[in-house]
């Protein structure tokens, strides 16, 4: 493959409202970076209560004539936006990494997991299929179906600008809703392109809408009346607070937060193989995922083995611009990201633990603005230090020793956060234990990041997913839709007579 061509737009990134790209007119903007030059590439709108006003009214009126399309017509939208995501994924993985820094390949992936939800939306018309019972008493039957909510609103992280929204998006405008999606304010860029895919593919105007904004669009989302529900993804002290307030006004929320992913290492694990994986799951996107292996638990004698592997490799990342095709890790998103991530390092080494591979200040030459951290890597690391009990959100391993199988198990189901996990081991009665008893949302066994594929849903546990349900799969159509039940009967089969007891099968 060639240098792909970089996203180098100079314009104010604005909001997308009925169809069309408008300007800001909050008089609230802020700058987006390009991390890995530290640069200000451009400049995002912040919306004010009318732009959300604005958006919301939009999609109230695109909803009836939507709701009424049949799922059949609908979905053929849905392949048309497929079959453009296709012809321009390289396009959007090269707006994400000059926005968010991920490599150019890594965002590729990216682009292609938020396809496999496209594709999973195209087939709208069977997951809506209902249930129907006949005869449920002479005469009667009883029958269920699943009808959209209304105006729906996303609300999304930083660390996947495109994959996140197409979590939401594709399932709730598949099933009959109109959406408002409000992408992260520092890599807003994708999601103006993939509302504009989703017009050339006939979407019709209102269906799907962009507010560009901050704290202020969001509570004007969580507070207005015709909004129906709200799914967000983003930290943990967000995710609870966007819970509760949309409880007060009577929402349907669904909402995903931080992570501290274990991945616990027995000692009949294949070296290599485990070597690879956290290194790949630790640093890859620059820690910056919410599946991110952050805490390594070795069990037992494997710990003095792996530590000196995973040195050598973590010293020898290829950590440069991730439009270099080369590189293995690129910047983290921003200059206040890396001193937090600098910051736990820090804090890291005052308490106690044994600092292996310190990244701190690593400069890529060409690129001394960029937001560059190189790995970390700790050992020795106690539950009670700050850098095991929060997320750091960066490229910074931490290697937890444990005795045995019951204090690693321990270990993860005492963490707050249960997002992933995952165990390396040959043994499959360990693995199978394991699986059984872990208080985590999404297991892998020998699989380090272990993020289900668009039928299954995706969704972690305890501080991880505040709501009932997961996103995407058929949780997705769930969150998206609400059963009715209908029972009819029709004249000829109609006993005579008032009935003043309870209707029992006759
Ligand atoms: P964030 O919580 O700072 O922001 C997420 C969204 O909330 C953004 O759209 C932002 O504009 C908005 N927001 C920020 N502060 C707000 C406030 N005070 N009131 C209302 N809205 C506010 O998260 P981030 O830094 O963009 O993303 C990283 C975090 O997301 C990490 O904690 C990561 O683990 C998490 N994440 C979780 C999942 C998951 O599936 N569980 C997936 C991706 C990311």
């Amino acid at each position: 493959m060639g240098a792909p061509e970089a996203f180098t737009a100079t314009t104010e990134v604005g909001h997308y409202i009925n169809g069309a790209v408008v300007a800001g007119t909050s008089g609230r903007a802020q700058p987006v970076f390009n991390p890995a030059t530290g640069a200000v590439a451009r400049q995002v709108a912040l919306a004010g209560v009318d732009e959300v006003n604005a958006a919301v009214a939009a999609a109230k009126a695109a909803f009836p004539a939507w709701a009424d399309t049949p799922p059949i017509r609908r979905a053929r939208v849905l392949n048309a936006f497929l079959a453009l995501l296709n012809q321009h994924r390289d396009t959007l993985a090269a707006m994400i990494t000059s926005e968010h820094g991920k490599v150019f390949t890594d965002a590729q992936g990216e682009v292609s997991r938020g396809i496999d939800i496209v594709e999973f939306a195209c087939g709208i018309p069977q997951l809506l299929k209902g249930d129907y019972t006949e005869q449920v008493s002479t005469g009667i039957d009883n029958w269920t179906l699943r009808q959209p909510l209304g105006v729906v609103a996303g609300i999304t992280p930083f660390n996947f600008p495109c994959m996140v929204p197409m979590w939401m998006f594709p399932i709730a405008i598949a099933a009959g809703n109109t959406f408002v999606l409000k992408p992260s304010e520092r890599d807003p860029s994708p999601s103006l392109f993939m509302a504009e895919l989703l017009k050339q593919a006939g979407l019709p105007d209102g269906v799907f809408n962009v507010v560009q904004g901050d704290k202020l669009a969001v509570d004007t989302l969580l507070e207005h009346p015709d909004m129906k529900a709200l799914s967000f993804v983003g930290s943990t002290p967000i995710a609870h607070y966007i819970y509760e307030r949309g409880a007060h006004f009577g929402k349907r929320v669904q909402a995903l937060g931080g992570a501290k992913n274990h991945m616990v290492v027995m000692p009949d694990a294949d070296l290599e193989q485990t070597v690879d994986a956290l290194i790949g799951s630790a640093y890859g996107s620059a820690g910056e995922r919410c599946m991110a292996i952050s805490v390594a638990v070795l069990v037992g004698e494997v710990a003095d083995k792996i530590v000196p592997l995973l040195a050598e490799r973590a010293k020898a990342l290829t950590i440069k611009n991730g439009m270099e095709l080369d590189a293995e890790m690129g910047p983290v998103i921003t200059a206040q990201a890396l001193d937090r991530i600098e910051g736990y390092i820090a804090q890291g080494v005052e308490e106690g633990a044994q600092l292996v591979v310190d990244g701190r200040g690593h400069k890529v030459p060409g690129h001394e603005k960029g937001f560059f951290t190189g790995g970390t890597l700790f050992d020795h690391v106690k539950p009670h230090m700050r850098i095991y009990k929060e997320e750091i959100f960066g490229p910074v391993l931490a290697c937890v020793r444990a005795k045995d199988f019951a204090e690693a198990v321990q270990l993860v189901n005492d963490h707050e956060f249960g997002n992933g996990v995952a165990c390396f081991t040959r043994d499959g009665n360990v693995a199978r234990e394991f699986a059984r008893r872990i208080q985590v949302g999404m297991v892998g066994i020998n699989v380090p990041i272990p993020v289900p594929m668009a039928w299954q849903g995706f969704g972690g546990w305890k501080r991880s997913l505040f709501g009932d349900m997961h996103a995407y799969g058929e949780e997705g159509v769930r969150f998206y839709t609400r059963q009715k039940s209908i029972m009819q009967r029709w004249p000829e089969s109609t006993p005579k007579g008032a009935e003043f007891v309870m209707p029992t099968a006759k």
